[in-house]
């Protein structure tokens, strides 16, 4: 099987546009800008896992893990899962060819209009028209979807009987999965959803319309050249205004770190809340004048992952993988069913309610992870009889999305990113999220397990996976890091409050200047389509988003992409 990406041997010393990270705003601009002509090079500092070898039994999922904390480095650089533990706040995300969408939900939501209405943002996004455009082109190529069997699963019966008792009926939110065999806009054939549940132990199957399989192919199918293993560390500008970008190998397998620097006159970063951010702060530290809010009004989009244990009914929230571990069971894709909460009055009180489930590769620990609890006798039970019969066949996962202040720091410390935010578990949403998932939890029956891991070095403090800010949108200088068109102010003395550095772009999560109150993921990319529209209108690009037509090729044929 091939992939998409090259190895670092074959990387040459200049492109027109280098785009760092490769999750929704990196493969965005990638798409774009190849499409646009543009002599493309996207640079990610995870691997590239194909369709079908995502971990798929715990001893993979375990060296896919890799945990940063203050005195903690464990796990190699190329693990999916990317864990920071901070003293006010854990966060979690994905690392690899495709980004948070390898290992993400899908769940693909439109915040609600009011928050585009907040005076953080520019008003150029609510008044110019491309926020919609760039909402139509994200939703033709990621392609959420209800899926049409959601009401039939036991997880999904599961949370509309909790929800009955308190006046709450779900609803099946849309996913970027493919229910049934299509052919995506990239060209890619698609099998259709096996309904197994593991979308956040990546999808071994090739359903989840994931970045890996839509914007990254679309983007080497227009020239762009991806490489995996470059982990960049910071930008410099050059005289003739041309960016260096300085990058380390990370494939050297533990031989010393290799650093080359590659140039570009344009650098579109992509490389997630915490990789953009970190990227611009060790940039500044080496003289690049940048907008004083760097770092600043980190949201953790109100989102927080929770379990309910000891439920009267089955539930059946464990995925059972592709191929499946245990035959005649449909789990549903990692989330089918929403409660949502509406508040016409006030917006910071609105919440979602997902049930999830946990990937097929955790079943065997589960057991393990909520002995701590003294739940040892279930647990036991779970050893013995498998955790898809036994009380873990009970267990209730729950993703939950809302809104906090974005009051969180990020910041750069002896050369290592940590989150400042000591009143982050005196969030008011936090204790609206307890309340609500109590009850839900109560009405099936069961407890409410806020953490499992709290016993250990995870400790009380929350936990989100949907990180937000720290290069966030602003009208200048003053209030933002980078304008409506995500081009980064330009903080050099004698130069305006609106003056940005040509050529230099933040097109991610980092961007957004406040919590979305949904899953992130649609907005991400609509935002950057957004950008790349101005950016055409500005360098007088030319590029559609047209589909891909031609003979599709499979999930776990990509390569054949570069040979075509
Ligand atoms: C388990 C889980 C479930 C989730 N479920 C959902 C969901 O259902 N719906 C939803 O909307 N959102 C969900 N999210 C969140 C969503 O996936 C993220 O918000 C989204 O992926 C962020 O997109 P991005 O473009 O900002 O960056 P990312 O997708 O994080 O991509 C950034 C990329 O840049 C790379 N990178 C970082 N630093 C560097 C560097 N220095 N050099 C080179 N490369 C670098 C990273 O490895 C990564 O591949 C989930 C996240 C997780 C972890
Ligand atoms: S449920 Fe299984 S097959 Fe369907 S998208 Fe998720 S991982 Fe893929």
């Amino acid at each position: 099987m091939a992939g998409l990406s090259r190895s670092l041997d074959h990387v040459k010393d200049r492109y027109d546009v280098i785009v760092v990270g490769s999750g929704y705003g990196g493969g965005v601009a990638a798409s774009r800008l190849a499409r646009a002509g543009k002599r493309v090079a996207v640079l990610e500092r995870g691997r590239e896992v194909l369709t079908g070898q995502f971990p798929n039994r715990f001893p993979d999922l375990k060296n896919d893990f890799q945990v940063t904390g203050k005195r903690l480095r464990t796990g190699p650089t190329s693990a999916l899962y990317d864990v920071r533990l901070g003293e006010d706040m854990h966060v979690l995300v994905g690392c690899g060819l495709g980004g948070g969408s390898l290992i993400n939900a899908g769940v693909a939501l439109r915040p609600d209009s009011r928050v585009f209405a907040d005076e953080v943002w520019p008003g150029q996004i609510a008044q110019d028209g491309l926020l919609e455009e760039g909402f139509r082109r994200a939703a033709r190529w990621l392609s959420p979807q209800s899926d049409p069997r959601a009401g039939t699963y036991t997880k999904y019966k599961a949370l509309a009987a909790a929800g009955k008792g308190l006046g709450y009926e779900p609803i099946a939110p849309p996913v970027t999965v493919s229910f049934e065999a299509s052919i995506n806009a990239a060209g890619v054939a698609q099998p259709g959803c096996t309904r197994c549940g593991d979308c956040c132990g990546g999808c071994n199957v090739g359903a989840k319309t994931s970045v890996a399989l839509t914007y990254l192919p679309d983007a080497v199918r227009h020239g762009a050249e991806l490489f995996t293993h470059a982990g960049v560390r910071h930008l410099a500008k050059g005289k003739d205004g041309s960016w260096s970008v300085h990058v380390r190998r990370l494939d050297g397998n533990g031989a010393a770190p290799q650093d080359l620097t590659l140039s570009a006159p344009v650098v579109v970063l992509g490389a997630g809340t915490l990789g953009s951010t970190e990227i611009l702060m060790r940039s500044r530290e080496h003289g690049l004048a940048l907008s004083d809010r760097l770092g600043h009004r980190f949201s953790a989009n109100g989102d927080i992952i929770a379990f309910g244990y000891g439920a009267k009914f089955p539930i059946d929230a464990v995925g059972i993988g592709y191929p499946p571990k245990i035959e005649g069971m449909e789990i549903g894709a990692a989330v089918s069913g929403q409660i949502e909460i509406d508040d016409e009055a006030d917006l910071s009180q609105e919440l979602r309610v997902q049930e999830g489930v946990l990937p097929s590769a955790l079943a065997p620990v589960l057991p393990v992870l909520f002995i701590p609890n003294g739940r040892l006798l279930g647990a036991l039970q779970s050893l013995i009889s498998g955790v898809y019969k036994g009380p873990f066949a009970k267990l209730q996962t729950f993703f939950a999305v809302s809104h906090d202040t974005a009051g969180g720091r990020i910041v750069l410390e002896d050369d290592q990113l940590s989150l400042v935010w000591p009143t982050a578990k005196d969030e008011p949403v936090y204790k609206r999220l307890d309340d609500i998932l109590s009850s839900i939890v109560r009405e099936a029956g069961g407890s409410y397990v806020k953490n499992p891991l709290a016993g250990t070095v995870m400790g009380h403090q929350p936990a989100t996976a949907h990180p937000l800010g720290g290069a966030g949108i602003g009208r200048e200088r003053g209030d933002g890091v980078v304008n409506h068109k995500g081009q980064v102010f330009d903080a050099s003395a004698g130069r305006g409050a609106s003056a940005v550095h040509e050529g230099l772009y933040v097109v991610d999560g980092a961007a957004m200047p406040r919590s979305l109150g949904v899953n992130p993921l649609l907005t991400i990319t609509a935002l950057a389509e957004r950008a790349m529209l101005h950016m055409a209108q500005d360098y007088s690009l030319a590029f559609d988003d047209a589909a891909v037509g031609g003979a599709p090729i499979a999930p776990a044929d990509l390569g054949s992409i570069l040979t075509c």
